[in-house]
């Protein structure tokens, strides 16, 4: 028992384990364990970033994909799924309604849809930068060439999510297609942070097949990249992909991960995110009390919000953006927190 407490002494004094403790404290957790973990990570967020939880403004502006990753609800296969993409002035005004709503990141997700071509995506860029100066622009469009991530970034992109998804290529080659791979994919955030973005990844908790060992790996590859953010949200299944009869991951492994990686890396954005939401009431609220410290509301328009389904029964997708943003804003007021506004760079960098 004590064994394990003081793996977490360890944790927050080293900012790192071995694989074998990884696995072992992964196994091992139990709720008084986690109980201590969040009250040490959440004395880290504090030092670093108080009682202030960033917002970011989610636009999820195209759903098509060429890409056919079985855990996802927009993979290409998916005959059922109802495929939109806003046009330029559409994701503009999606910008404009988040700025009214004082959010000053916005984050542009979408499959990786061929009509969005390198030029197109750095034209839409560069009117974004140009219309909001005083704001930090996140992509999360999937594998692009360094050559394409840097005409991004030079046309004012300044942030990138792409979650690695799961370090151990026999486990990437269960959850992807056989055209993916997780070296390809790991290079691409070795280049990202070598351009120059503050760069996140991250992975799904509870995927099919996934094992502590996997997790461990995981962490120490988290460790090295030393990303400005990492996402990490429960796997939910989704009715129409391949792993529509697999189990959830749940809240309580995925609350201990996000104490675990708030520890390891002190200074590190951390969204407490939509899926974490969607598999408990309170999902969002307990992982800012287990390190958390970034919420992302939807900024698409209502029309399309329930056709960027990724997984089963995801929340928020009937609000209007300013109820998604109020709602949220006061289940953090009340847990004793407060939202920012600002662009809420990463300390990490
Ligand atoms: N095309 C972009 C965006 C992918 S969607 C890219 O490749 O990065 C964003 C994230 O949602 C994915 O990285 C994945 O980790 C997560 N996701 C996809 N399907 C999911 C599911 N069924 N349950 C939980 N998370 C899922």
């Amino acid at each position: 028992m004590d064994r394990y407490f003081r793996l977490i002494d360890k944790l927050k004094r080293e900012r790192t384990l071995s694989a074998a403790e990884w696995t072992d404290l992964i196994e091992h957790r139990s709720q008084e364990l986690s109980e201590y973990l969040f009250s040490l990570a959440r004395e880290e967020q504090g030092l670093y970033y108080g009682k202030d939880i960033f917002v970011r403004g989610l636009i999820e502006f195209s759903n098509y994909c060429r890409n056919d990753c079985l855990y996802c609800g927009i993979r290409r296969s998916n005959r059922n799924a109802r495929r939109y993409r806003l046009d330029e002035d559409e994701i503009l005004s999606c910008c404009h309604e988040g700025y009214a709503l004082g959010l000053r990141t916005f984050v542009l997700q979408s499959g990786e849809d061929a009509s969005f071509t390198r030029d197109r995506l750095t034209n839409l860029v560069r009117r974004i930068r140009s219309s909001f100066p005083d704001c930090a622009i996140t992509l999360s469009v999937g594998e692009w060439d360094e050559a394409s991530f840097k005409a991004f970034f030079d046309a004012g992109a300044d942030r990138y999510l792409l979650r690695h998804e799961t370090y151990n290529p026999e486990h990437y080659a269960m959850l992807h297609p056989p055209s993916l791979c997780a070296q390809n994919r790991r290079q691409c955030l070795w280049s990202l942070k070598k351009i120059g973005y503050q760069t996140g990844t991250g992975f799904m908790v509870g995927a099919p097949g996934q094992t502590p060992e996997y997790l461990a790996e995981d962490m120490l590859f988290l460790k090295e990249l030393n990303p400005q953010m990492v996402g990490i949200g429960p796997f939910i299944p989704h009715r129409d992909t391949p792993f529509k009869n697999e189990t959830a991951g749940t809240l309580e492994l995925t609350l201990f991960l996000l104490g675990c990686i708030r520890l390891m890396l002190p200074k590190v954005l951390l969204p407490a995110t939509t899926a974490l939401g969607t598999i408990h009431p309170e999902g969002r609220e307990l992982g800012i009390l287990a390190g958390a410290n970034v919420v992302m509301p939807n900024l698409s328009p209502q029309g399309v919000r329930k056709d960027y389904l990724l997984y089963d029964n995801k929340i928020c997708t009937g609000e209007e953006s300013a109820q998604c943003r109020d709602s949220l804003e006061r289940k953090i007021n009340a847990i004793g927190y407060r939202t920012v506004t600002d662009r809420g760079d990463s300390l990490n960098l």
